[in-house]
């Protein structure tokens, strides 16, 4: 069942000085629990796409729903992550994965303890009290995602997430992150450049073209692991980069 739909989504940013058209008619759906990753040259408009999804800029013509209604990241219904980790370094972990249930109003003994019981399942109690700056990359993005996923999103919007990272840490970051969305049965749209990443995370990749961004291309993954980086060590792996890869390139 798709939980996400964009119908027919164009838009055109307007300055004073030009205008800029960054999406041309993107339709696609995504369904309950699918992770789904956007590919595309610098610049053609993933980012902009995932700001319409969050509902922070409204497209020039077109919807997006979420469960069928208009969608907003402002009552909860989309997560969004950036790619910096974005934690606030004057508040300890536990504020910090606290803070989207308080800007949303939705600070409940409830929720504070299903929070609280992600950050044990995942591994971060000893840190509870810790600041930011006390914690790995890996580790900061880990509490960047368990305050996203703290408030129920019924979609995880994620954007380069692991394009801070040095390349050693963002496989095993990546590996962790996906871990999480699998184990919490999130529905999860991916933004990356890097196809590689795409292939290893996704069960559906969507190759945009140059802007004005429009989906080119449908990929269905099939390659074999239940990890990213088992992924990386499948036969399957290169062929599925190798044709992602040619759609990207011309
Ligand atoms: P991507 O994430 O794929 O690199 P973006 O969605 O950030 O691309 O941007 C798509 C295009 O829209 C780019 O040409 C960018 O310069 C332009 N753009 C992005 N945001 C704005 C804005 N707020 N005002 C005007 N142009 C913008
Ligand atoms: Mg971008």
């Amino acid at each position: 069942m798709a939980v996400l739909k964009l119908n027919d989504i164009s838009l055109t940013y307007q300055t004073p000085e030009s205008e800029t058209e960054a999406l041309k008619n993107v339709s696609f759906t995504v369904d309950n629990g699918q992770f789904v990753s956007l590919v595309g040259p610098s610049g053609c408009g993933k980012t902009t796409i995932l700001s319409v999804v969050a509902g922070l800029i409204k497209p020039t013509s077109g919807n997006v729903t979420v469960d069928g209604k208009p969608a907003s990241s402002k009552n909860g219904d989309v997560g969004y992550m950036l790619q910096r980790d974005s934690l606030l370094p004057w508040r300890t972990i536990e504020d910090n994965v606290m803070i989207g249930l308080e800007i949303l109003k939705k600070n409940t003994p409830e929720n504070r303890k299903y929070a609280l019981s992600l950050v044990e399942k995942y591994g971060l109690s000893a840190f509870l009290k810790h600041y930011p700056s006390g914690l790995s990359g890996g580790m900061r993005q880990r509490v960047a995602l368990i305050r996203t996923l703290a408030f129920k999103p019924k979609t995880l919007l994620l954007d380069e997430p692991f394009s801070a990272l040095d390349f050693q840490t963002r496989l095993s970051v990546c590996d962790d992150v996906r871990d999480i969305i699998r184990q919490e049965g999130v529905t999860t749209l991916l933004v990356t450049h890097d196809i590689s990443e795409a292939v290893a995370m996704s069960d559906r990749i969507l190759v945009l073209t140059p802007r004005p961004a429009t989906v080119k291309l449908d990929y269905s993954v099939e390659v074999e692991g239940d990890t990213p980086l088992k992924r990386r060590e499948n036969s399957q792996f290169s062929r599925c980069f190798d044709t992602i890869w040619k759609e990207v390139k011309v």
